[in-house]
């Protein structure tokens, strides 16, 4: 039998990059899997012709849309909240609404949908957030919005994971570097800036994510809970 046969898995954000690795992970270990995408309709067809499941259009910067979309899909064995966005530039210069935009889509919209899961959740349920090892290390300027939000989602992890431990509902977060996908491609001008700050001088891969989010929504990852799990070749240390 498959790790996750009969589960119900809702991944936000998960017609691209690290999104769509995980939905694939879940839909080869036998899970239902439900997604969604804001912009990208094509990919997101192609992600659920490919591995069977569904997708659905919510975008993230809409609280009450992703809630609805949570509510809909009825007690989640696991959700994993990936949607995300980053904005670069000089903080004098930023636009506000942007700004804030961003901390809809990072940051408000992943506690409401965890609280949300969290509702019809069954005990043994998994949230689990992809944040950034941004969240901890921000060696460069022009990315304090991003940094905080991620940083934030530390703080939804440990309140949440007591809330929701006594009905054994962990709560974490995946913590990648460098990963290679359309927002940060192995390819890009920053390539040799951001491998000068790491032990493994390459990017990641969706695919080593997915792994990582696969560990923690299955069975052998019941204990591990409020908790940060980084993935950067030692981008942070
Ligand atoms: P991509 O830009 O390659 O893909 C982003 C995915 O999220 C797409 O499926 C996109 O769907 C979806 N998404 C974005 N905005 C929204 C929205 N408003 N509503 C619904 N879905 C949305 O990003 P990555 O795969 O690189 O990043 C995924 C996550 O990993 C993000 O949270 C990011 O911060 C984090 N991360 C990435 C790193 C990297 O180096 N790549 C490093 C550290 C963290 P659509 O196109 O349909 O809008």
């Amino acid at each position: 039998m498959a790790t996750f046969d009969r589960k119900s898995v809702l991944v936000l954000g998960g017609s691209r990059g690290i999104g769509a690795a995980i939905v694939r992970r879940f839909a080869a270990e036998g899970a239902k899997v439900t997604f969604s995408y804001s912009g990208s309709q094509e990919a997101a067809e192609r992600v659920a012709d490919e591995t069977g499941s569904t997708a659905v259009r919510a975008d993230s910067s809409d609280r009450d849309a992703v809630i609805a979309l949570v509510s809909e899909s009825g007690p989640l064995d696991v959700m994993v909240v990936n949607a995300g966005i980053a904005i670069f530039g000089d903080a004098l210069d930023q636009d506000p609404d942007e700004i804030d935009k961003l901390f809809r889509i990072n940051v408000q919209t992943p506690y409401h949908a965890a609280v949300e899961a969290a509702r019809k959740m069954p005990e043994g349920g998994r949230i689990i957030v992809i944040g950034s090892v941004n969240g901890d290390r921000m060696p460069l300027p022009g990315m304090a919005s991003y940094a905080l939000s991620k940083s934030a989602l530390q703080g939804l992890a440990r309140g949440l994971a007591r809330d929701f431990g006594p009905r054994g509902i962990t709560v974490n977060v995946v913590q990648p570097g460098p990963i290679d996908t359309d927002a940060n491609p192995e390819d890009g001008p920053m390539k040799d800036l951001m491998h000068s700050f790491m032990a493994i001088k390459r990017h990641g891969r969706p695919e080593e994510v997915a792994g990582m989010v696969s560990w923690l929504a299955g069975p052998e990852a019941g204990f591990v809970t409020g908790a940060m799990h980084t993935i950067d070749g030692a981008f942070g240390a």
